[in-house]
């Protein structure tokens, strides 16, 4: 069955959840395409995770599903692990303001820097009128066939001050995030472990950890730089890896109390933990940098779409269920990638789709699509848990067909080669890859671009 098409120049009415950087880039390009739009957030300004507060939860594991949410995951020291060149939106640079004080002029800027670059944003398309703030979705679904005869949806928010509504809307983009809800490690013995748990969602400063014993589990982005952060000022920092071999047992250069093992083996009753390489620490803290779930509490679809072991799914290239296809779409599911350019050119496939100018295949033809895309996964054995992972090129290629979608220039060549070095540069030099780099003559390649954007 063919999904419903809109004709030709359609302007439809879209709610957009949602303000960080995928729900403004969204509510852009929807307008520019002729749609009326609504964005719902939550929060009380734009910048989603980048809105960074020393505000925590109070489960410090975030496992109480009645907890107070707080949406930031962001610590104080955060600075951007992508270069700032080919971490902005194609058309509006992120690029440095030497002259401006006020400014964080770094490379790899502090994330302030980043949230005054997406008001920038807002500002520059006036898109904070179209922004209804606080106010959460706690429900959105397919209208019922007898309320509505076409595919709308219907849209429940609650406002801060208890005002509910509900709405009607031909289209919902989904721009939640998903890096607010916890995954964590599973560790043998740890109900009867006598110490803290944290999560990093929960993290902010190190001063809590001063002359402790910590274990941090997880060796990516955050665990790196939070096992560093602690380092300063613990007794002890152990890091737990499951991407290293089980004998590893390594003292981190440039630190006396940081070490690196392979996973953990258990946790005893007498405050120690065994890793598998057979090392003992008697720890006062685990810090779970175990990475986050997608999280959709408010959307009901019927058992269309699903969250099974973090797949998001069906879907048809990362955005569109076939089934409920064009009204419902997800923007910035994948990861691993540099997001903000991927935000801008999801964004402006669902703008063009939802007002007919590009269209989709049959329903038919997107579900084959994704399960050819799953079967493929299972074949090489990957889990369902990396089905919006991109690594190596697939990131670029899936921009391309994005770009080619809607007639949008490709990705820049100096991006890709820039993202590939900052890649590598993260693993190879992880205390010092925000500072010290080789490839300046991609940054020159990139201000030449700039120089039409800017005036
Ligand atoms: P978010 O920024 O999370 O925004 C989602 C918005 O939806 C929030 O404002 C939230 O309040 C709102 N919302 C949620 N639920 C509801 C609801 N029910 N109703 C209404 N509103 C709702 N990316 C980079 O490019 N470079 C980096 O260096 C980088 N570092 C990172 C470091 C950390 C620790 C983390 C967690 C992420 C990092 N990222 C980085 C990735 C970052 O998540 C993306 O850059 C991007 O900002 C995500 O934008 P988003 O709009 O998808 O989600």
């Amino acid at each position: 069955m063919a999904p419903s098409k809109p004709d030709a120049t359609t302007s439809l009415h879209v709610a957009v959840i949602g303000a960080g950087a995928a729900g403004l880039v969204a509510a852009r390009e929807l307008r520019r395409e002729g749609h009326s739009v609504v964005v719902l957030e939550r929060g009380s300004q734009i910048g989603g995770v980048w809105a960074y507060t020393s505000q925590v939860e109070p489960d410090p594991l975030s496992v109480d599903p009645t907890r107070p949410v707080v949406h930031s995951s962001l610590y104080r020291s955060l600075r951007t692990n992508i270069p700032r060149e080919c971490m902005g939106f194609t058309d509006f640079p992120f690029a440095t303001r030497p002259h401006d004080g006020s400014r964080d002029p770094r490379r790899h800027p502090g994330h302030s820097e980043v949230l005054a670059y997406l008001q920038d944003f807002a500002k520059e398309f006036d898109i904070e009128e179209m922004i209804r703030f606080d106010t959460e979705v706690v429900k959105a679904e397919p209208a019922a066939a007898a309320e509505e005869n076409s595919r709308k949806w219907r849209v429940e928010s609650r406002s801060s001050d208890g005002v509910a509504a509900d709405e009607m809307y031909d289209a919902v983009v989904v721009c939640n995030g998903h890096y607010t809800e916890p995954r964590h490690a599973l560790i043998a013995g740890i109900d009867s472990w006598p110490g803290k748990q944290i999560h990093s969602h929960n993290y902010r400063v190190p001063d809590p950890f001063k002359d402790q014993v910590v274990i941090v589990i997880g060796s990516s982005a955050s665990g790196v730089d939070i096992s560093r952060d602690i380092a300063k000022v613990a007794k002890e920092v152990h890091v737990s890896s499951r991407s290293t071999s089980p004998e590893t047992y390594e003292k981190l250069p440039g630190y006396d109390n940081l070490w690196l093992h392979p996973t953990i083996e258990t946790a005893c009753e007498d405050g120690s933990v065994v890793f598998q390489n057979g090392k003992t620490v008697y720890a006062d803290t685990i810090m779970h940098c175990t990475g986050y779930k997608y999280y959709f509490p408010f959307l009901d679809t019927k058992g269309e779409v699903t969250v099974d072991d973090n797949r998001v799914g069906p879907l048809y290239k990362h955005v569109f269920p076939p089934a409920l296809a064009p009204g419902l779409s997800f923007i910035g599911l994948p990861w691993q990638i540099t997001p903000f350019p991927m935000f801008e050119l999801q964004s402006k496939w669902v703008s063009a789709v939802l007002s007919g100018r590009v269209s989709l295949p049959s329903q038919d033809e997107m579900m084959e699509d994704a399960k050819a895309f799953y079967d493929k996964l299972e074949t090489l054995g990957i889990p369902k848990r990396y089905t919006h992972l991109m690594p190596d090129d697939s990131q670029f290629e899936y921009d391309n067909w994005l770009a080619d979608q809607c007639d949008y220039p490709r990705i820049e060549k100096w991006r890709e080669q820039m993202f590939y070095i900052g890649f590598k540069r993260i693993y190879a030099q992880s205390a010092t890859y925000r500072d010290n780099w080789d490839d300046d003559h991609l940054i020159v390649e990139a201000y030449d671009d700039f120089v039409k954007f800017m005036s």
